[in-house]
Order: structure tokens, then sequence, then C-alpha cells
């Protein structure tokens, strides 16, 4: 631990100066460089960069997955060194889901497999859960029954029902239409709203980091650095023209960085 900076109570996951690199036959590639961030409790933490920028491989280093090449990841103060139920993930893709489970069964499967839940405790975890997605009609549906937005509610609602530390959710609606990617970013800050959950929430696009985030960390492209943190809005936020305000900011962020690399190249 750095001895410069006092821990915050608040700080339930500690990003300190992290490197993820992969390995590949001929050579290894650096995803990201000495990123830090810390995400407090009830944090909707948005991480926002352009593909390619490591978005994803930090996600998979907090899930316990990959080991950084440098620096570490604290959660609750000890290091993350596997993965592990407190941290849940919801990804971009549809087949997520047990194929051969009912919708119920699927909320209930992690339920069960930790040993958190038993029995009829799990059922009605499952069955909270949800409702609150929305999706009790479906419980005994199989995942090919469903649209691609409900596969995702399911998802939800199988991370969440874990009640985990943090809820790490990759581009989860990158791959949904115009209008259900809007109500479910609807659904989702509704679902805060009630529960105050802490999220991870992974996304290329300006407006849904601004439309979700109550912080949003700025990574620059490939390997992926931090070049801002921003406040986002408040969900009692009255001041319309907040979002507008924060996008230009972005934008100016973004920009600023592309035209010193150029200049840097050109030196
Ligand atoms: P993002 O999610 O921001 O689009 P990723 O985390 O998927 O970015 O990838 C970051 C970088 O790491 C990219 O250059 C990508 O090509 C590389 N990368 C991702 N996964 C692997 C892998 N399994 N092997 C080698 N390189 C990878
Ligand atoms: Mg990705």
């Amino acid at each position: 631990m750095n001895p410069s900076t006092s821990p915050n109570p608040q700080v339930l996951l500690d990003v300190r100066g992290v490197t993820l690199q992969y390995k590949t036959q001929n050579h290894l590639v650096t995803a990201t460089y000495r990123v830090d961030f810390q995400v407090c409790k009830s944090d909707r933490y948005i991480l926002l960069g352009p593909s390619g920028c490591g978005k994803s491989t930090l996600l998979k280093a907090i899930g316990g997955f990959l080991t950084p090449a440098e620096g570490e990841i604290m959660l609750k103060g000890a290091a993350i060194s596997k993965p592990g139920y407190d941290r849940m993930m919801v990804f971009q893709e549809f087949d997520q889901l047990l194929p051969w489970k009912t919708v119920k069964q699927n909320v209930m499967f992690p339920l069960l497999s930790s040993g958190k839940w038993k029995g009829r405790a799990a059922e009605d975890k499952a069955v909270c859960y949800l409702e609150k997605v929305g999706l009790m009609k479906f419980a005994n549906h199989y995942p090919h029954m469903l649209s691609g937005g409900m596969k995702q509610r399911v998802a939800i609602a199988r991370g969440m029902a874990m009640e985990p530390d943090v809820l790490l959710m990759d581009e989860p609606y990158a791959a949904l239409d115009a209008l259900t990617r809007r109500k479910m970013q609807d659904e989702l800050l509704h679902l805060w709203d009630d529960t105050h959950f802490t999220v991870i929430f992974v996304t290329h696009s300006i407006p849904e980091a601004i439309k979700l985030g109550n912080r949003i960390l700025l990574l620059s492209p490939h390997p992926g650095q931090v070049r801002a943190e921003l406040e986002g809005r408040s969900r009692d936020s009255t001041d319309r023209d907040e979002a507008g305000r924060l996008e230009a900011k972005i934008n100016d962020l973004l920009f600023a960085g592309e035209n010193m690399n150029q200049e840097a190249q050109h030196a």
C-alpha cells in the first residue's frame, strides 16, 4: 500500500497503477498502461473510451480473470487474485445464459452454486429480482424464447440477485436496437434508485456514459491510459443543460488528447 495515501473508507474498489498485457505467440500486447481509479459504494462508475482501449481487459482484471503485469486491484482492502461471487459480470453477448435452463433456473444458478442461498431462499431471491426487471411472467421460459433485451434483463437479474459488492457490465446494451437500449438504460437507473447497487459500466457511447454515470473515467486510445475523470450527473439533478456541458467537456478532452498525440508523433 502506498503510505502517502490514507485509505478512504468510502472506497470499495481501488485500481492502482494497473498495466495489463496479453502474451501472444510473437509479442506482448499492452492493453492498459498504469491505470488508476477508485470506485466508491453506490457509484455508477463509467469506463468510457474508444474500441481497443482496454475497457473489457480492465473489467476482466477486476473480475479476477487476468493478473496485472504492474500495479494491483484492491476490493475492500484486499488484493483481487481470482474470480469471485462478490463481482458479477454482465456481457454484451446474448448467449451468456445457460440454454438448457429456464429463466428462473438461470437466475438461481449462481445463488445455489455459490452456496450463498439454498432451496426456497434461492428461489425467493430469484423471483424478487425477476420482478424487479419485469420478467416474472417469463420465469419458466427458456432463453431461446426471449428477445435480446429480455435475455439481457435476465443476465442483469442474475448478477444483481447475488447482491455482489460490484456489478461489472461490459457494453451490455451495445447489441440492442436504439429504442430497447434507451428503455434498458432507464430501467437500470430505476433499479439503481431502488437498491443503490455499485456498478462499473463499460461503454464507448458518450451519451450513454452521461446518462448513466455519476463518475466517468475517460480512457485514451490503445494502450488505455487515464485521460481524465469527470463528475457525472447526480440522479436528482434538475439542471437541463448539464448533459450538454458534460458532452462538450468530454469531446474537448478527447480531441485535445488526439491533437497532442498527433503533435508528438510529428515532432
Ligand atoms: P475494448 O474493450 O476497450 O474495446 P479490449 O480490452 O478488448 O478493448 O482490448 C484491448 C487491447 O488488447 C486491444 O488492442 C486488443 O486487440 C487486445 N486484446 C484483447 N484481448 C486479447 C487477447 N486475448 N490476446 C491478445 N490481445 C488481446
Ligand atoms: Mg470491449
